[in-house]
C-alpha cells in the first residue's frame, strides 16, 4: 500500500505528465491551424491568380468533355463554368471550326502540341475568335486528357484583318497608279503628237486649202482633247481634296440638253448613229436651280461616252420628271457593261479594260467625276447595262423650280441654230485682257459679228477709257491681270457704271472664282478657252 506522500508524488507526476502533453496538444493544433491558413492563403493566391487571368484554364478528358474551366470563361461567351463543365468542347466551337477543333484534339492526345486559332460560340450566337496553346494533361503517370490556355483575340483578328485588306487596297492603288500613269502618258502624248505633228506640216508651202483645213481640225480636235484631260485631272483633284462648293443658279435644262446635242451632232453625224434628245418638261418651265457647270460637265461626260462606246444603232439622251426629280437617262446601243464591271466603273481610274491592249482611249475619271457632282447636287446615278445590247446611264437632280419666267423660247431658238449669225454692230465691247494670244484669239472671234472692240491691258486701262467714254455695252474681264485684277474692276465698274453687262472669263475650274466674282459684282461667267457660241448667245440674251 502506497503511503499518501507517494500518492501526492505520482499524482504531481502525473498532473506534469498531462501538462506537457497540453502543451504539445496545443502546440500541434496552433501548428494545425497555421498549415490550413497557410493552405488556405496559398489556394486563395492561385485562385486569384486564375481569376484575375485574361487567358482562360481549361482541361478535358480524353472524350472532350470539359473537366475544369476557369470563371473567365463567362467574360468571353457568357456561360458559366458550370455551364460549360460536363459537355462536349465542341458544342462551343463555331459550326465551321468543328471538324478542325476535333483533328487538333486528337493531336495534341498524340502528343503533338502546336498552338492554334478558332471560333468559339456566345451563348447568344456570336463567334469569338480564340488561340489556344495545350498539352498533355498527366495524373500519377496516367494520362487523363489535355490542359490547355485559352485567350480571346476578336480585337486582333479584326486588326488583322483590316490590315490584310489595306493590304490588298494600297496594291491594288499601286496597281491602279501604275495603270493611270501609263494612261496619262498616252492621254499626252497623243493629242500632243497630233498638234506637234499637224502644226510643222502646215509649214508645208505647198499644201493646198483642203489639206490645211484638215490639218487644223486635227489640231483642234487634239486640243480638246488635251483639254478634257487636264479638265478631268483638275476636277478629280479638286473632288479628292475636297475642294468642291455647290455654285447654284438659274438654269434652263432644256438648253443644256439642246446645248449638248448640238455639240455632239457634228461627230455623230460622221456615224451610223441616229442620235436624239427628249426634253420632259416645256421649254418655259424647263428653269431650276442647280449648279449648270457640274450638271454640264456630268451631261457631257455620259454622252461622250456614249459616242466612244457605240459604232451604230442608237443614242437617245434627255430627262423625265418623276415625283419631285429630274430623271436624266443616256441611252446607247453599244459594246454594253458586264454586270461585274458595272460596280467598279464609278471608282476613279477604272475602266472596264484595263489591258495593255485596250481599244478604247479614256483615264477612267468621267464616272467617278460625275458621280461626285451628281451625289453633291443631291442626286443618284447608276448604270443598267447589257453587253453588246447596250447601256444607259441614270441620274436624278432634286427639281427646284426658279421663280424667274425667262424668254426661253428665244434663247431655245438660238441653240437650234449655233451656225446663226450674230449682228453686234451697235455694241461697243470692252476687252480687259493682258494675255496677247487671248486679246488676238477675242478679236478673232468677235469679227464675224460686227462688234465694236475696245481693248484694254489691265483693269486700270478699262476703268480709264470708261470715264472717258459712254459706248460700252458689255464689257469682258478677265480675272487675272496686272495693275488692277478682274476683280478689283468689276467692284469701281458696278459702282459708277451701272448698265453695263459685267462678265467674267474665268478658267473652268476655278469655281470659288466664280462665286466671288458674282459677290465682286459680275452678271454673268464665260470659262475659258471661250466658246464663242455661248459668248454670242450670252451677249444677245441680255442686250437685246
Ligand atoms: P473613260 O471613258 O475615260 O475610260 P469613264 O470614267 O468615263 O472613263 O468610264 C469608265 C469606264 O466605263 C470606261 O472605260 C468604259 O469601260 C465604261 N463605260 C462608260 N460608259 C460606257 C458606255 N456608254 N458603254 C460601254 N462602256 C462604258
Amino acid at each position: 500500500m502506497k503511503s499518501r506522500e507517494e500518492l501526492i508524488a505520482e499524482l504531481h507526476e502525473l498532473r506534469q505528465e498531462h501538462d506537457s502533453l497540453k502543451a504539445a496538444f496545443d502546440n500541434y493544433i496552433a501548428e494545425h491551424n497555421r498549415n490550413e491558413k497557410a493552405l488556405k492563403e496559398s489556394e486563395e493566391k492561385y485562385r486569384m491568380l486564375v481569376e484575375n487571368l485574361n487567358e482562360i484554364i481549361y482541361t478535358l478528358d480524353y472524350k472532350a468533355v470539359i473537366t475544369y474551366i476557369s470563371p473567365n470563361i463567362e467574360v468571353i461567351t457568357g456561360y458559366t463554368p458550370a455551364e460549360v463543365t460536363g459537355r462536349c468542347f465542341v458544342d462551343f466551337v463555331y459550326p465551321e471550326d468543328i471538324n478542325g477543333r476535333m483533328e487538333q484534339f486528337h493531336k495534341i492526345l498524340s502528343g503533338v502540341s502546336e498552338p492554334s486559332e478558332y471560333r468559339m460560340l456566345t451563348k447568344k450566337g456570336a463567334p469569338v475568335w480564340v488561340r489556344t496553346s495545350a498539352r498533355l494533361f498527366k495524373k500519377e503517370g496516367c494520362v487523363t486528357g489535355i490542359q490547355g490556355v485559352l485567350t480571346e483575340i476578336t480585337d486582333l483578328k479584326q486588326a488583322e484583318q483590316e490590315l490584310r485588306k489595306a493590304k490588298e487596297k494600297a496594291e491594288e492603288n499601286n496597281r491602279l497608279k501604275s495603270l493611270f500613269l501609263a494612261n496619262l502618258s498616252h492621254e499626252i502624248r497623243t493629242p500632243m503628237n497630233g498638234i506637234l505633228g499637224f502644226a510643222e506640216l502646215l509649214k508645208t508651202p505647198e499644201l493646198t486649202g483642203k489639206s490645211k483645213e484638215n490639218y487644223i481640225s486635227i489640231i483642234k480636235e487634239s486640243g480638246d482633247r488635251m483639254l478634257d484631260t487636264i479638265n478631268h485631272l483638275m476636277d478629280i483633284s479638286k473632288i479628292e481634296a475636297g475642294a468642291l462648293t455647290v455654285l447654284n443658279s438659274e438654269t434652263n435644262i432644256n438648253e443644256q440638253i439642246i446645248y449638248i446635242y448640238n455639240f455632239f451632232k457634228p461627230e455623230v453625224r460622221q456615224r451610223d448613229i441616229h442620235f436624239s434628245f427628249k426634253n420632259g418638261l416645256p421649254d418655259d418651265q424647263a428653269v431650276i436651280i442647280t449648279d449648270r457647270e457640274k450638271i454640264y460637265v456630268v451631261l457631257t461626260n455620259i454622252v461622250k461616252n456614249a459616242i466612244k462606246y457605240t459604232e451604230e444603232g442608237t443614242i437617245e439622251f434627255g430627262y423625265h420628271i418623276r415625283d419631285n426629280n429630274l430623271l436624266f437617262f443616256v441611252k446607247d446601243t453599244g459594246i454594253g457593261i458586264s454586270k461585274e464591271k458595272q460596280e467598279i466603273i464609278f471608282d476613279r481610274f477604272r475602266q472596264v479594260d484595263e489591258s495593255h491592249t485596250r481599244s478604247y482611249d479614256g483615264l477612267g475619271l468621267g464616272l467617278p467625276i460625275s458621280k461626285a457632282y451628281i451625289e453633291m447636287l443631291g442626286g443618284k446615278i447608276w448604270v443598267e447595262s447589257a453587253q453588246k445590247e447596250g447601256t444607259t446611264f441614270y441620274f436624278t437632280l432634286p427639281v427646284n423650280y426658279s421663280a424667274r419666267t425667262l424668254k426661253t423660247k428665244d434663247r431655245l431658238h438660238e441653240h437650234q441654230k449655233p451656225s446663226e449669225k450674230y449682228d453686234f454692230s451697235n455694241i461697243t465691247i470692252l476687252i480687259a485682257e493682258d494675255e496677247k494670244f487671248n486679246q488676238l484669239y477675242l478679236e478673232e472671234m468677235l469679227k464675224s459679228t460686227n462688234a465694236k472692240i475696245i481693248m484694254a491691258g489691265n483693269g486700270q486701262e478699262a476703268i480709264d477709257y470708261l470715264e472717258k467714254n459712254s459706248d460700252i455695252k458689255v464689257a469682258l474681264i478677265d480675272i487675272k491681270m496686272p495693275v488692277l485684277d478682274g476683280l478689283e474692276t468689276a467692284r469701281l465698274i458696278r459702282n459708277k457704271f451701272k448698265n453695263i453687262l459685267l462678265v467674267a472669263q474665268t478658267a473652268y475650274s476655278q469655281q470659288h472664282e466664280i462665286e466671288t466674282a458674282f459677290k465682286a459684282g459680275f452678271d454673268e461667267f464665260i470659262s475659258k478657252p471661250i466658246d464663242c457660241h455661248k459668248l454670242f448667245k450670252l451677249i444677245k440674251t441680255r442686250i437685246n
